[in-house]
């Protein structure tokens, strides 16, 4: 696979000026390295008015893949080749899309770090959105974002929270046996093992 993008024709949603944008149908990160700092960034699914300055999110389709992940934005089910060594993802959004690329490009698992969410959220007492957004300080501290009130939260977990939901996700084998193909990996999915 390498990348592949098309150009579209976008309507401003602020002064209706239409105008061409590039929007990427597959990333193929291990080809092109830049491309994955330009997900990580956000700036590739953005487009910017050349009238007004005004940024949209641009959602289409996508398969994103790298060195650890495939992940596919898409409404549909799809066959993707390709899945051998990688874990392989659908995710509903790109905020979700970009939050994978993030968890595995910092070197951990979206399996355990979900369930680091479901403890967090119980903790906090908030039932919030997560999103992980980076490991921080020495300690690799993790931090988490959620909405409150109309702004961004960030929130910091100590690591072994973490690594205390990898050791109980290693310890029920079938929490990862499902995994294969494509698999949301989602707090709902995350909570039919909790049930
Ligand atoms: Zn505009």
């Amino acid at each position: 696979m390498s990348s592949v993008s098309t150009t579209v024709k976008m309507r401003c949603p602020g002064c209706g000026q239409e105008s061409e944008q590039l929007v990427y149908r597959h990333i193929d990160a291990v080809a092109e390295p830049e491309l994955k700092a330009r997900v990580l960034s956000g700036e590739l699914f953005l487009h910017t008015c050349p009238s007004c300055g005004r940024k949209s999110l641009i959602t289409f389709p996508v398969i994103y893949r790298d060195e650890h992940l495939l992940a596919c934005l898409s409404d549909r089910s799809i066959a993707v080749e390709g899945l051998e060594g990688v874990s392989g993802r659908l995710v509903a959004d790109i905020g979700s899309l970009i939050e994978k690329v993030k968890i595995f490009n910092a070197g951990l698992d979206d399996v355990p770090l979900e369930f680091c969410k479901f403890v967090t959220r119980q903790e906090l007492g908030k039932d919030v959105d997560l999103k992980f957004l980076r490991l921080d300080g020495a300690d690799n501290d993790i931090i988490f974002t959620y909405p409150e009130g109309g702004q961004m939260q960030m929130l910091a977990v100590g690591f072994n929270n973490y690594e205390d939901c990898r050791a109980i996700v290693a310890r029920n084998p079938e929490i990862t046996n499902g995994l294969s193909g494509l698999v949301r990996v989602d707090r709902e999915w995350t909570e039919q093992f909790l049930r």
